[in-house]
């Protein structure tokens, strides 16, 4: 899990006037889960590559990832009560004291707000050619097709516990030395 501490200022960010009239600074704690149990989908819409696929992010489908997130936002509302962060904020806008006490409240909470954090990964499977859903084989090469290799977030068997973008580029980095090496 990370918890993030993000802030924003209306100067830099006016929706916040739009979205929570009278507010002019807030800051958040996010909380996530960085190996999520549960798995979304996409599937192609069309043969047509210019329309956009369906993507069904499936967040929370699985009981243990949401046991994490109710833990997760317990010890957020935790620190942002405490009385070293509490003071720094007029208020809490949400969760509140009621639904964060209620296990029920914390995961309808959840439910409503829950988002994910860009780091959708795996939609290209890396696996043995009987493997009737694997894209690709260990080193990128596409099953079926000589010459074609897969080289990004795509081809990863699972969310990586840390953000995935340097991981991509080090995917890039490996594939194109196998291709240099032929
Ligand atoms: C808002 C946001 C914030 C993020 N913040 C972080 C962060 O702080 N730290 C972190 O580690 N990760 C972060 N990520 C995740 C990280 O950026 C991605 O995991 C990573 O970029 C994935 O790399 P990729 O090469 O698989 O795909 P991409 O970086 O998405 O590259 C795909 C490329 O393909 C191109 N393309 C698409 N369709 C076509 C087409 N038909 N023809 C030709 N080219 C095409 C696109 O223009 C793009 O250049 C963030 C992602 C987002 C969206």
């Amino acid at each position: 899990m990370q918890m993030y501490m993000w802030s924003y200022h209306a100067d830099r960010m006016p929706q916040i006037r739009v979205a929570i009239p009278g507010i002019e600074s807030m800051f958040m704690l996010c909380v996530t889960l960085q190996r999520p149990l549960s798995a979304g989908r996409i599937r192609l819409a069309s043969a047509d590559p210019a329309v956009q696929p369906v993507i069904d992010i499936n967040l929370l489908a699985e009981e243990w990832d949401m046991e994490r997130m109710v833990d997760g936002v317990r010890r957020a509302w935790e620190l942002f009560t405490s009385p070293t962060i509490g003071p720094l904020a007029e208020a809490v806008l949400r969760p509140n004291e009621a639904s964060v006490a209620d296990e029920d409240g914390v995961r309808a909470y959840l439910r409503q707000n829950v988002s994910h954090l860009v780091h959708p990964v795996g939609t290209c499977k890396m696996g043995p050619a009987d493997d009737p859903l694997a894209v690709v084989d260990q080193f990128g090469a596409v099953h079926g097709l000589s010459g074609l290799r897969v080289a990004d977030a795509s081809i990863m068997p699972n969310i990586p516990r840390a953000n995935t973008n340097l991981t991509a580029i080090m995917i890039g980095e490996r594939v194109a030395e196998w291709m240099r090496e032929g």
